[in-house]
């Protein structure tokens, strides 16, 4: 019998819409040749829908994803809505609830796309940005006090558990192992941020204890971004706290090109729960509903998917698929300077998957 993976399709909007089409296409296409299926349910849940209902999704929307093996997202924020609303009534939820506390981000320079660096060439740029996706500096912790006097006082506290750290560090040593140059670097700030950071850096040695194999180093933060731009070269496996990596892995795609090819994966490694996967780029307003979208961050994104099922032979096949495409001068959209539309890209994916 064939191995089943039940899917949660949730488009959201604007582009989102018109990629995970063709993410789906491709998916669709792997598993015939695979000898894998895929059991999807569409969800319309959008800024559409809360303009329509004044909800993301429907009360019990958590509870409907809960016994999907993976959620397929394309992008969701619309103009109008405000950012809080739309991140607040979807995504923050499934991440918190589905405890997605990696978030994954290859950032590779493929072949025949530019990188804003001067004189990179693909062998330069292939790294990964794990960020820790549950605690940190992104808690709620904290008050706001005088307000409107001139002793107006405001304080955010930033939380730094051990089970926390070694969870994210221990995905992050374990990934390293997996891939060529075995290497992990940690951000830090731990000459400024004195309790927490330190803290960090501990557990990190601490980790590091436990994986002779692996060479680390770690790097400030601010130095941490220069590195990226001038030395993209020095770095394989990057890991950050909620905050550093956040910068770090809009940076990371930025330096290795087109926003339109970025994938992300927000990863609950147990499996107790659903993870997500969804391209970096959001619902691109200026150009939604031409059918011009690039899909390729939706299907790398689709590709992250499978390799999480257990599909690794697929999901490279995908990425093969992606770089021979960018490679031989294949149909591209305009945001990697050509003229073909959306679906044309998916078409010739999808085809160059099954042909193997
Ligand atoms: P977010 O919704 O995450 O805040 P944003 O509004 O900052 O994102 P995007 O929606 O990602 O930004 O769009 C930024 C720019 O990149 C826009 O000009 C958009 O047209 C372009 N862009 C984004 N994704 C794609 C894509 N898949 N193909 C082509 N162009 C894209
Ligand atoms: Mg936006």
């Amino acid at each position: 019998m064939a191995r089943r993976h039940r899917i949660a399709v949730i488009p959201g909007d604007g582009i989102g819409k018109e990629t995970t089409p063709e993410g789906l296409r491709v998916l669709e296409a792997a598993g015939r040749r695979f000898g894998f299926e895929l059991e999807l349910t569409h969800y319309d849940w959008s800024c559409e829908l809360y303009q329509k209902t004044g909800r993301m999704m429907p009360e019990d929307g958590l509870d409907q994803l809960r016994g999907a093996d993976s959620i397929f997202l394309g992008a969701v924020g619309w103009p109008g809505v405000p950012d809080h609303v739309s991140l607040w009534g979807l995504l923050i939820p499934m991440r918190r609830d589905f405890d997605q506390y990696i978030s994954l981000r290859p950032c590779r320079l493929m072949p025949g796309v530019r990188s804003p660096l001067a004189d990179r060439r693909p062998e330069d740029i292939d790294f990964v940005v794990v960020r820790e996706n549950t605690e940190g500096e992104y808690s709620s912790s904290g008050g706001r006090m005088f307000r409107g006097t001139p002793r107006e006082f405001v304080s955010q506290e930033s939380v730094f558990t051990r089970h926390g750290c070694d969870r994210v560090m221990k995905y992050a040593f374990e990934l390293a192992m997996k891939r060529p140059r075995r290497k992990l670097t940690s951000a830090t700030k731990s000459n400024g941020i004195t309790f927490t950071m330190p803290f960090w850096d501990e557990r990190f040695a601490e980790m590091a204890k436990a994986y002779p194999g692996v060479a680390t180093d770690q790097f400030h933060i601010d130095i941490l971004c220069a590195h990226f731009v001038q030395h993209p070269d020095w770095f394989d496996v990057v890991v950050g706290s909620n905050l550093f990596g956040d910068i770090l892995s809009d940076l990371g795609p930025a330096v290795a090109g087109s926003i339109g090819i970025a994938p992300s994966a927000n990863i609950n490694p147990e499996r107790a729960h659903p993870s997500m996967f969804e391209p970096v780029h959001g619902s691109a307003p200026d150009i939604a509903g031409k059918g011009v979208a690039n899909p390729i961050a939706q299907i790398w994104s689709g590709a992250l998917m499978l390799e999480h099922l257990g599909e690794a032979e697929a999901a490279g096949a995908i990425t093969t698929a992606i770089e021979s495409l960018l490679a031989e001068g294949g149909p591209r959209t305009r945001d990697l300077g050509g003229n073909a539309g959306t679906v044309e890209v998916g078409q010739a994916l999808a085809e160059a998957v099954a042909r193997g």
